[in-house]
C-alpha cells in the first residue's frame, strides 16, 4: 500500500504508518452524521457544550507527552516545543469554554421600529482544512470556538501528519462528545476543495499555503459560502538603531529559528538599520553557529530537521538562486548528511527585490537580512510584499514605532517582541495572507448568524 496520507517522519527519512484515504461514502456518512448532530447540538446549552470541550483540554493535558511525540514524529520539531503546543492547544480549548457564552450574549437595541435583539446563532456543519507546522494548536482555534458556538466540525489535517489528527478525534470521543460533534477526515488536499460545494457544509476555514485558500475560497464563493483564510506570510522584523539587542535577539530566535522557521509568522525578512547592523549580525552569527540541529526527541536538541525533503529542496532552491543573484551566505545554506531533511540555519544577507529569499515566503531556518539606511526605508521595505500577515519593529521609541505600526499594511504588529498567538489576541491578515480572524472574541464571530429579532 502506497499512501500519500502517512507518516514519513522527517528525522529518519522513514515511513512509519499509512492510512488509506476514506471512500466517498465513508465521507458522505461523516458528513451526514455531523449534518444531523447540528440539528440538537445547536440547541444544546453552554453549560453542556463547555463540559465536553473543558474535558477534552483535561485529556489533552493528560496525553501531552504521547501527543507531544506524535508531532515530533511525524514533522519534526522539537520535543521541547511540541510540549508546549499541547498546552497552547488545551489553553485556548478552555479559553473559548469559559468565554463562549460571555462572547455570544444577545445585544439588544432600541430603536424607533421597535425593540431589538441580536442572536449570534451556528450556521451548521464546518469543514476545517489545516496544516502541519502547528498540528495540534491550529485545529484547536478552529475547533474549539465553532464547536462553543453551536457548530459541528469536520477536519481534514494536512496529509503528512495523520497520526495527529486522528488523536485530536480520539480526545473528543474519549470525553463523550457525541458522534458527528468533531470528524477527522483522511483525504487529500486536492479533493477537499469539493467538498465546501455539498450542501451540508455551511462554511470553511483552511490555514495554509495562499494557492490551497484560492482553491477552497473558490469553491466556497461559487456556492456563497463563508470562508475564513489563514494564509502564508513574509512578514517583516523591523530593528531601529536605538534597539535593544536583548530583545531583538530573542525576537530572532523566538520569531524565526523556532520550529525551523516553520511558522506564518515567523519573521522572514529582517530589516536592520545600518548604526546597528554589524553588532547584529556578530551576534546572531555566534548564535546560529553554536545552535544544536539534530534528532528532535533529544531534549537539548535547538532545531530538528524541516518538515519534507520537497520542502528541504524548496529552501535550498530558494537559498542557492538567491546566492546566483547576488545575496550573501553568511552560514549554512546546505543540507546536513543525508538521512532526514536537515538543513543547516542559514543566514542570507544583502537581499534585493527579484531574489527568491527576498519576493517569496522563505518556510525554513532562512534569516534573511536587508540593511537599509532610514525609518521610511525601512517601512518602504516592509510593505513591499503581495502578504500581510505580521511584523515586529524593535526600538526604544515607543511613539515612533506605534507611528511605524499603523503604516505597515498587516494584520498584526509587535513592538520588541516576535508576533505569535494567545487565546485572547486577534490573529489573521490583510492582502494575500488571507481574511477573517482566529482566535479572541473575533474568532468565535466568524460563523455565526447574526440574526435580528425586533418587537415593535
Ligand atoms: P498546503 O497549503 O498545501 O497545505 C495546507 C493544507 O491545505 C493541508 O491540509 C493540505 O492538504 C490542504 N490543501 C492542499 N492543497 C489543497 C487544495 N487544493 N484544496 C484544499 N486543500 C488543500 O501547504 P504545504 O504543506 O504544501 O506547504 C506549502 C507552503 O504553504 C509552505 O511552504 C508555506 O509557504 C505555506 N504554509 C503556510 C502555513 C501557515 O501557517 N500559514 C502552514 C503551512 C504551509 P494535503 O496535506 O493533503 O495536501
Amino acid at each position: 500500500m502506497t499512501s500519500s496520507i502517512r507518516t514519513l517522519n522527517p528525522a529518519t527519512g522513514k515511513i512509519e504508518k499509512e492510512f488509506q484515504p476514506y471512500t466517498t461514502e465513508q465521507i458522505n456518512n461523516a458528513i451526514q452524521r455531523a449534518d444531523d448532530l447540528y440539528k440538537t447540538w445547536r440547541f444544546e446549552s453552554f453549560e453542556n457544550r463547555k463540559q465536553i470541550v473543558k474535558a477534552a483540554a483535561a485529556e489533552m493535558r493528560a496525553q501531552k507527552e504521547h501527543l507531544a511525540t506524535l508531532i515530533t514524529t511525524e514533522m519534526g520539531k522539537p520535543l521541547r516545543e511540541s510540549r508546549i503546543e499541547i498546552d497552547y492547544s488545551a489553553n485556548i480549548l478552555d479559553y473559548y469554554a469559559d468565554h463562549a457564552e460571555e462572547f455570544l450574549k444577545p445585544d439588544t437595541l432600541v430603536t424607533e421600529k421597535g425593540d431589538a435583539l441580536i442572536f449570534s446563532e451556528p450556521i451548521g456543519t464546518l469543514l476545517g482544512v489545516m496544516p502541519w507546522n502547528f498540528p495540534f494548536s491550529q485545529i484547536a482555534r478552529f475547533a474549539a470556538p465553532n464547536i462553543m458556538a453551536g457548530n459541528t466540525i469536520l477536519l481534514k489535517t494536512a496529509s503528512n501528519i495523520p497520526q495527529c489528527g486522528e488523536a485530536f478525534e480520539a480526545i473528543f470521543e474519549k470525553v463523550g462528545a457525541p458522534k458527528g460533534l468533531y470528524t477527522n477526515l483522511f483525504i487529500s488536499g486536492k479533493e477537499t476543495s469539493a467538498l465546501v460545494g455539498d450542501n451540508r457544509i455551511k462554511g470553511v476555514s483552511l490555514t495554509g499555503s495562499d494557492a490551497a485558500g484560492a482553491s477552497i475560497a473558490k469553491v466556497a464563493g461559487e456556492n456563497i459560502k463563508k470562508s475564513v483564510l489563514e494564509l502564508g506570510g513574509t512578514d517583516p522584523m523591523i530593528v531601529l538603531n536605538d534597539a535593544d539587542l536583548e530583545k531583538v535577539m530573542s525576537g530572532t530566535i523566538n520569531g524565526r529559528l523556532r520550529n525551523a522557521g516553520q511558522a506564518c509568522t515567523s519573521s522572514k525578512r529582517i530589516i536592520v538599520q545600518e548604526d546597528i547592523y554589524d553588532a547584529y549580525l556578530a551576534k546572531v552569527k555566534t548564535y546560529v553557529e553554536n545552535m544544536k540541529v539534530g534528532n528532535p526527541l533529544e531534549d537539548d536538541t535547538d532545531m530538528g530537521p524541516v518538515s519534507s525533503a520537497p520542502a528541504l529542496e524548496t529552501l535550498l532552491d530558494q537559498v542557492n538562486k538567491s546566492v546566483e543573484n547576488g545575496a550573501e551566505l553568511v552560514i549554512g545554506g546546505k543540507q546536513i548528511g543525508t538521512e532526514g531533511s536537515f538543513m543547516e540555519p542559514t543566514i542570507l544577507a544583502d537581499l534585493k527585490p527579484g531574489m527568491k529569499a527576498y519576493d517569496e515566503e522563505v518556510f525554513g531556518p532562512v534569516i534573511c537580512l536587508i540593511k537599509v539606511k532610514s525609518v521610511e526605508e525601512a517601512l518602504t521595505i516592509a510593505n513591499d510584499t503581495m502578504y500581510g500577515l505580521g511584523a515586529s519593529i524593535y526600538t526604544e521609541n515607543i511613539e515612533l514605532a506605534h507611528d511605524m505600526a499603523r503604516k505597515i499594511d498587516s494584520g498584526m504588529v509587535y513592538i520588541n517582541k516576535q508576533v505569535s498567538s494567545s487565546p485572547e489576541l486577534p490573529f489573521g491578515g490583510t492582502k494575500r495572507s488571507g481574511y477573517g480572524r482566529e482566535l479572541s472574541k473575533a474568532g468565535i464571530l466568524e460563523f455565526l448568524n447574526r440574526k435580528l429579532i425586533l418587537t415593535s
